[in-house]
């Protein structure tokens, strides 16, 4: 008999004859009462066995974590807190669950545990809503993308360009790492390695994707990005994935219009789709705040805070604008600050960002027109020959969510700028092709999408919303 997922039974518009059902125990209360969940939805389908008429082997074996499969009636509920149950005539353990081993038990963990068991996290409640909201999140990427038109690119994983000009890469080889080949000059041989050259993996598809958009019009990328940034923070990942439209003719205006749109679109999407399991999290958060002082809770619970972003324009902000506002704020006069701003050209640091956010502004922010010498090669300088049209959205919580510029279209000025920082031309060879034949103003950001995620479930560390983290020391599964 082909079972029918918990989601659709606790959704039937009436009762059912004969249906079967197959999940993984939560709990089995007073030899008669199973909590069943089979991923489908946050919901467990209670199963309420006649104990009496079965053998008592096979009541020991309904433990946590238990794979069975039940059969029997879909019939009211005659107790609270669901309409629906399932009164079981048959019922079959299809796979044991130690009771004394079995790590899930059903009782609040610590994240720090439910991370060194990220194979089984997923079978709490927490963890399976985070990761169907995830997915959902991932198909509402495309869907908006797709539905405005844009050309999905897959840029390579495997590079020899350094898109960030930042270093932070992780190398590529298949050369022998205790048998390094030499050349002359006594450095490594890497036209003895694989791709007959220096490689990594890549940091962005921006500069590949560029080329795309100056065919296609415009395009977007959705794939994992490597970082070997030694940030051991709770918003960075080693490996993660990121979101990248490029748009040709879209100035930074534009840009900005799409992020902010695409942002809304994507929110919308999961707040659509996913309410049972946004109900239960912004629950949790609730309870994790209660341990909080008062002071660090947040001022809006989860629902509300994403409706907050939906109804609201995002502020822009000049960083001269922002600048001026942080040199004058208390927690910069009161040098609460680790890193104190004292003039324009400082680099913003996540504390900067989130008193603007979070304090003084109240809403998510877009900083643009960044000192030049602090941002990409890339991005387009100014007339005032000192800024570049760079864009950061900052997002409460969170901190930088988006970084996005509008391109520097003019081969000369280019040119002199990969000059002044070192960059290799003739490695950027092709880059430099799209400025050579039929340049043109464009625009694009890349997203961060585990920020993403982490802002829409109101966790708080990136590490809990991708399956199997890869942060500094940690490679497990
Ligand atoms: P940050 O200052 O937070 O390190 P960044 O300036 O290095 O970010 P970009 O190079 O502009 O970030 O990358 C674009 C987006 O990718 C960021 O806005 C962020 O959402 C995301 N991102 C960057 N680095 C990481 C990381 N290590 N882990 C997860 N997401 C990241
Ligand atoms: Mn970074």
């Amino acid at each position: 008999m082909k079972h029918t997922r918990v989601k659709d039974l606790l959704n039937s518009n009436n009762t059912l004859h004969e249906v079967n059902a197959k999940g993984w125990v939560r709990t089995f209360r007073n030899n008669q009462f199973i909590a069943l969940n089979d991923g489908s939805t946050i919901n467990n389908i209670q199963c309420v066995v006649d104990f009496e008429n079965t053998a008592e082997e096979t009541l020991k074996r309904i433990t946590t974590g238990a794979a069975i499969s039940v059969t029997g009636n879909l019939v009211e509920s005659k107790g609270a807190g669901q309409k629906y149950e399932i009164q079981v005539k048959k019922l079959e353990i299809l796979g044991d669950s130690d009771a004394e081993k079995f790590p899930m038990q059903p009782k609040k963990h610590s994240l720090e545990f439910l991370r060194e068991n990220a194979h089984l996290r997923v079978r709490t409640n927490a963890f399976g809503a985070i990761m169907r909201i995830r997915s959902v999140l991932s198909f509402a990427v495309h869907s908006y993308f797709q539905q405005k038109g844009f050309v999905y690119v897959n840029t390579p994983i495997i590079t020899g360009a350094d898109a960030e000009g930042a270093g932070e890469m992780f190398q590529i080889t298949s050369l022998p790492l205790n048998n390094l080949p030499k050349n002359e000059e006594g450095n490594i041989d890497y036209k003895k390695d694989f791709f007959g050259k220096h490689t990594n993996l890549t940091v962005s598809g921006q500069l590949e994707g560029e080329t795309f958009a100056m065919a296609l019009g415009q395009i977007y990328t959705f794939g994992p990005t490597f970082r070997a940034e030694n940030s051991n923070t709770s918003r960075h990942l080693a490996e993660f994935w990121m979101i990248e439209p490029e748009v040709a003719f879209n100035n930074l205006d534009d840009n900005m219009d799409l992020a902010e749109d695409f942002i809304q679109y994507v929110i919308k999407f999961a707040m659509d789709k996913c309410g049972d399991d946004l109900k239960f999290l912004e629950g949790r958060l609730l309870d994790e705040e209660k341990s909080k002082p008062q002071a660090e809770r947040s001022e809006m619970a989860l629902l509300e805070k994403l409706n907050f972003v939906l109804e609201n324009n995002f502020k822009r902000v000049s960083y001269t604008e922002a600048i001026d506002i942080l040199r004058d704020c208390t927690p910069n006069k009161k040098k609460k600050f680790q890193y104190i701003i004292n003039e324009w050209g400082a680099d913003l640091q996540s504390e900067h960002e989130r008193y603007l956010v979070e304090k003084h502004f109240k809403c998510p922010v877009i900083l643009f027109d960044y000192p030049a010498n602090i941002k990409a090669f890339y991005m387009r300088l100014n007339e005032d020959g000192k800024t570049v049209r760079a864009m950061d959205i900052l997002f409460p919580g969170i901190g930088e969510i988006v970084g996005g510029s509008q391109r520097e279209e003019r081969f000369d000025v280019l040119v002199e700028k990969m000059k002044a920082l070192g960059i290799d031309e003739e490695e950027l060879w092709w880059y430099l092709d799209t400025r050579r034949f039929g340049s043109a103003v464009h625009s694009g950001f890349g997203l961060g999408f585990e920020r993403l995620v982490l802002f829409v479930t109101g966790m708080s560390n990136i590490r809990d919303v991708i399956p199997f983290p890869r942060t500094p020391q940690n490679a497990d599964f």
